[in-house]
């Protein structure tokens, strides 16, 4: 972020000290969780706001707080969920304790989250793996010290870092190798002499990554996720030197709480934008289930799958509409945490990653907090195989991790698990598995705004988009397209 262009005053001091005031007035009655007041309040026919974010995930809450520090007052978040952080998620553990539901992990190059955390005084550790971990198949149990990779094969994660390069993060339908790479990574895969028993490893590490099969995750995409990586396959996808390898002390969505809180009644919960008219005029009307909100400016902090379920008036450019509605709008994510008292497989020389070949886990691994306090065991589910019912789910877990770490396991403090695709309505994109095929057709659509209407959320960014990073850096990116068009006005 250009933090110097925004540190300027965006506006004329004297229209600034005026939208103060107005703003001052037009959004006093909303606080935090406060859900009696009229949205009408917000930017109303007379007294339009400059901005409306609509999202208070990461990259709207990022937005919101750019705007505050370039001096512009006049804005609202409105959050369709009772809670801030989106896809970030704490699991309550108790005394202090937490899990993340949601996304959890940083790692090196994702720069724009790292310097959000150090300004909100959120401290990071490292995640656990000194050890063996434990993989399950069908001959039975093996322990293997990794040293913080996933064992991966050298000469093909040495291709697709090759690859990547050809495949700009930020545009991957520019590449110049397009009708080659545009492709099913499975169809490439199948071609690299992958023994018959290292397939299901291959198939695990992409349905991990990006939510999908080898068969239906495109290529192109996949090596703009290794290209934001540094060119890197194992930046992208190992724990040691990599994206996985960052935990924030009191979890991810300890980032978002800190934001709303101090932005206080800038941001209005349980307040879903249901539709959007007149984004093609000077003031754009925003309705929600608690009254209208009229803005000069809407920043649009979430996934394009969540834009196709609001109404737009007029109906979006033919471009931008195809690009929401052929987005996959899918989250298959189902993690879960087990609590134990102590984590004992530590004193065993295990680290608590268990990999199982075709089997329930895609993988679990150890979450426990920074002090090793209690022990905690997060997974990632192959969900079809797992009972839905979590008291079900958990037996059906802990029997695995008794098998892999000892018959301690049996006997967990605690169960909790988030399963994505149900949990509620405001997600249906964990991580975006953009088949082949979709870039060349839709990719042109993703940035340009439509009218007042500023598409933001992770998966605008020019890099590490799907991420936390590349929410933190689309809310950034936001903000000062917002800020560039007020000044112009
Ligand atoms: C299971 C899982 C694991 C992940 N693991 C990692 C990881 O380890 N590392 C990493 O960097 N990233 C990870 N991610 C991805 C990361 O969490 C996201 O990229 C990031 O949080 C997205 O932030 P965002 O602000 O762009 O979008 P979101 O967090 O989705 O925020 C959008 C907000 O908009 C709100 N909203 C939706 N519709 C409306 C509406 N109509 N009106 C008002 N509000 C609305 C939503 O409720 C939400 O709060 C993971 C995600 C999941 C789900």
């Amino acid at each position: 972020m250009n933090k110097g262009k925004l540190s300027r005053p965006a506006i004329d001091t004297k229209r600034r000290d005026l939208l103060k005031l107005a703003a001052a007035s037009a959004v006093g009655g909303i606080g935090l969780g406060t859900t009696t007041a009229s949205a009408g309040a917000a930017g109303n026919a007379a007294d339009p706001l400059d901005v409306v974010i609509v999202g208070a995930g990461l990259s709207g809450l990022t937005a919101a707080r750019d705007l505050r520090r370039a001096g512009c007052e006049s804005f609202v978040v409105l959050e369709a969920r009772d809670r801030v952080g989106g896809r970030t998620l704490n699991h309550d553990l108790g005394d202090g304790h937490i899990s993340e539901a949601g996304g959890q992990w940083i790692g090196p190059g994702q720069t724009a989250v790292a310097d959000l955390a150090r300004e909100l005084n959120v401290g990071t550790f490292p995640q656990f793996y000194e050890g063996k971990s434990v993989v399950l198949g069908d001959e039975g149990r093996m322990e293997i010290d990794l040293k913080g990779t996933f064992g991966t094969d050298e000469k093909i994660a040495a291709k697709l870092s090759e690859l990547s390069r050809d495949v700009p993060s930020g545009a991957p339908w520019k590449s110049k190798r397009l009708a080659e790479l545009d492709i099913p990574i499975g169809n490439w895969l199948a071609k690299q002499d992958i023994k018959p028993e290292d397939r299901p490893g291959w198939n695990s590490t992409f349905t991990l990554t990006t939510g999908a099969t080898p068969g239906s995750m495109g290529m192109l995409h996949f090596l703009s996720m290794i290209n934001s990586a540094n060119c890197r396959y194992e930046q992208l996808e190992d724990i040691k030197n990599s994206a996985q390898e960052t935990r924030f002390v009191g979890g991810s969505q300890i980032l978002s709480i800190r934001m709303a809180h101090q932005l206080g009644d800038k941001v209005r919960l349980s307040c879903p934008v249901r539709r959007i008219s007149g984004w093609d005029r000077d003031v754009v009307t925003l309705h929600t289930d608690q009254g209208d909100v009229r803005a000069r400016q809407v920043v649009m902090a979430l996934s394009p799958p969540l834009c196709q379920r609001i109404q737009f008036e007029p109906a979006l450019p033919p471009a931008r509409a195809a690009l929401h509605r052929a987005w996959p709008a899918h989250s298959p994510g189902r993690k879960t945490a087990t609590v134990y008292k102590r984590p004992f497989w530590r004193d065993k020389g295990l680290n608590g990653h268990i990999f199982q070949i075709n089997g329930e886990l895609l993988w679990a691994y150890d979450n426990s907090p920074p002090g090793g306090e209690i022990g905690v065991i997060n997974a990632f589910l192959a969900n079809a195989r797992v009972p839905s019912e979590p008291k079900a789910a958990n037996e059906v877990l802990t029997k695995i991790y008794a098998q892999a770490l000892g018959h301690e396991a049996l006997t967990p403090v605690s169960f909790h698990e988030h399963d994505w695709a149900f949990a509620d309505p405001w997600t249906i994109t964990c991580v975006s598995a953009i088949p082949a095929g979709f870039w060349p057709k839709h990719g042109e659509a993703l940035r340009p705004p439509c009218g007042k209407l500023i598409w933001s959320g992770t998966e605008t960014a020019e890099i590490w988009a799907g991420y936390m990073d590349g929410a933190v850096r689309s809310g950034h990116q936001a903000a000062l397209q917002a800020l560039n068009v007020l000044r112009r006005v």
